[in-house]
């Protein structure tokens, strides 16, 4: 017992880098964007930013600040009671650097923010809308909290404009109290994502789930069904790495055989796209993906 696990060889490869990714590092400098790619220092940077084998190229930007009102276990943005209060010109300002700035596919991700009566759906919402009025071509996700249940502001998103509604319920059924904060809960987030399809069922919804908890197969198998019967068209499955000490341990290095075979569970149970792999993450070349499709 508390023995740290060796990191396997399939986590220690390089990977490769995409023709866009000096020009978007290049210009990022002059935009005060905050990408979650390169504060959390993302593996896959490289291949996101380049664009892949179809160019196009994904980032993460971060809303609301860098200080989170929960504490998730296996997360290791600050936390703080009261963060800074919301920069009233931050949809305007991100969504102009964000046109700016050359991406095909854009993913707009926050910290929670309990301590505001929205959660921060309104501002957004806003940064949504502006984007897209700037540049109609490129494409939007939101990752978002689970704004305690509140559909109203679920809905605001969901009418922003957006591509694609994505929330993470991170963990199989079981493990939610043990991984994530107590605020979160697995019903509330399938509440977020059912409820986001419901009001515009045009658009993708889209969860994403670590693995390497302690998590069985049988608790995954029953936790994707639960998923497709919200009706959730998108997954990803990708590895949990425990960011310092004082974070959840990993359990177990699934082998990148094993994600595969959950690539195809997810397949054959009709997800429109599953991406399962060590180093997957919830945006992982997300606009490859989308612009794929938009060709077929
Ligand atoms: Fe950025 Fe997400 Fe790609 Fe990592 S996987 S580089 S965070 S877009
Ligand atoms: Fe991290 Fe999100 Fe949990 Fe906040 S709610 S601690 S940002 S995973």
């Amino acid at each position: 017992k508390g023995e740290r696990l060796r990191l396997p060889p399939w986590l220690k490869t390089e990977i490769p880098i995409g023709k866009n990714y000096n020009k978007l590092k290049n210009t990022l400098r002059d935009l005060n964007l905050h990408t979650v790619c390169e504060e959390a220092r993302c593996p896959n940077i490289g291949e996101c930013w380049g664009g892949g084998e179809h160019g196009t190229a994904t980032a993460t930007i971060m809303l609301m600040g860098d200080t989170c009102t929960r504490g998730c276990r296996f997360c290791s943005v600050k936390t703080a009671r009261q963060p800074s209060p919301l920069d009233p010109d931050e949809p305007y300002n991100t969504a102009k650097a964000i046109a700016a700035w050359g991406l095909d596919y854009v993913v707009l991700t926050s910290v929670d923010r309990d301590d505001i009566a929205d959660g921060g759906a309104e501002h957004f919402a806003k940064t949504v809308s502006n984007l897209k009025e700037r540049n109609s071509q490129i494409m939007v996700e939101c990752l978002t909290p689970d704004f305690r249940g509140d559909l109203a502001a679920v809905e605001k998103i969901a009418q922003s404009g957006l591509d694609v509604y994505a929330h993470n319920v991170e963990t199989v059924r079981e493990l939610q109290r043990h991984v994530r904060d107590p605020r979160a809960n697995i019903d509330q987030s399938l509440n977020v994502l059912r409820h986001a399809k419901a009001v515009r069922p045009d658009i993708l919804t889209k969860t994403s789930i670590m693995l390497g908890l302690g998590e069985t197969d049988r608790q995954i198998y029953n936790t994707l069904t639960e998923l497709r019967e919200a009706g959730v068209d998108c997954l990803t499955l990708g590895q949990y790495m425990q960011p310092t000490k004082r974070h959840l341990k990993v359990e177990e290095y699934v082998t990148p055989e094993r994600f595969g075979h959950w690539e195809e569970v997810g397949k054959e149970m009709g997800f429109v796209y599953t991406a399962s792999g060590p180093l997957v993450r919830s945006s992982y070349k997300a606009g490859e993906f989308f612009l794929k499709n938009l060709l077929e």
